[in-house]
């Protein structure tokens, strides 16, 4: 049975993998890392410890949704450990994203802005789109839960990124996020991002194409945490066996680049 820990237990994410995990067959909790024990999951009675150091059980791997810092912290000391990982946080500075490349040599890692099936399954098809609608003008709107810290939200920006990569481009040279006052004409071949912030949103995601005289719209609605989750498990199952590297969704899913 594969041993599982979950880095931010404590947390919507950590709540929504335990919830997963219980009702499952072929993996076990062992531990869980998260500086808030006042909020675990009803029931947890796994080991949990604020940092990896003080765990006596140590998973085969980790499920990480937290925060850059708190990943940054607990990675290279499972990397060193031989622990595989399932990282699910965003909003990682490119110093972090060098960080997490360094520990992907020492051990299997699963990265991943979205692990919804249907996402990754949008991420193809924005590709396709923005390769054959050319002319048109991208636009990506997302919506999330109002305690969100972080914008254009990591799955935002993998669209954008496959968009770009559709045609050709790096996302950094044509990126255009939160307009505001008097931005002038739309440059064309930039890339939109507008993020809203409300309630308790799971995620919206939508990529607009539009052309003179047509839009196409692709859209994306988690109604539940528990599509990341699954997602994020199927990642940890994946994962056994596999040699180290930095591995993404598709990888997983076995679906075309
Ligand atoms: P949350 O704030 O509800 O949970 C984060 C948990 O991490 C909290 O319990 C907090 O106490 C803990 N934590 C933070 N810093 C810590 C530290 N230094 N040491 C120990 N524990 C620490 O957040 P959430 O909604 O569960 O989201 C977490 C992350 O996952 C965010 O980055 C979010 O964007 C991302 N996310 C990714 C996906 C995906 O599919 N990749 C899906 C949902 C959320």
């Amino acid at each position: 049975m594969l041993k599982i820990g979950i880095v931010g237990i404590s947390g919507r994410m950590g709540h929504a993998l335990y919830d997963c995990i219980v009702g499952m067959d072929s993996v076990k909790l062992v531990c869980g890392i998260d500086r808030n024990v006042s909020a675990l999951p009803a029931g947890c009675r796994c080991e949990v410890a604020a940092d990896i150091n003080s765990l006596n059980n140590l998973p085969d791997v980790f499920i990480d949704f937290t925060r850059p810092d708190c990943t940054l912290s607990v990675l290279p000391e499972a990397a060193e450990r031989g622990i595989a990982y399932v990282l699910g946080t965003t909003g990682f500075d490119d110093s972090g994203k060098e960080g997490i490349k360094n520990c992907a040599e020492k051990i299997p890692l699963v990265m991943a802005s979205n692990f919804s099936v249907g996402v990754n399954l949008l991420l193809a098809l924005v590709k396709q789109t923005a390769a054959v609608m050319q002319d048109a003008d991208v636009e990506i709107v997302e919506a999330h839960h109002r305690y969100k810290v972080d914008a254009p939200s990591g799955t935002a920006l993998s669209l954008g990124q496959a968009a770009a990569a559709g045609r050709g481009v790096n996302l950094s040279d044509v990126m255009v996020a939160g307009r505001s006052g008097i931005t002038g004409e739309r440059k064309y071949g930039t890339i939109g991002f507008s993020s809203i912030r409300g309630g308790d949103i799971v995620g919206e995601h939508s990529v607009m194409f539009c052309a003179d005289g047509e839009i196409v719209e692709l859209k994306h609605h988690a109604s539940s945490r528990a599509t990341f989750a699954r997602g994020a498990l199927r990642a940890a199952q994946w994962l056994e066996g596999k040699a180290p590297g930095l591995y993404d969704m598709p990888a997983v899913l076995g679906l075309p680049r």
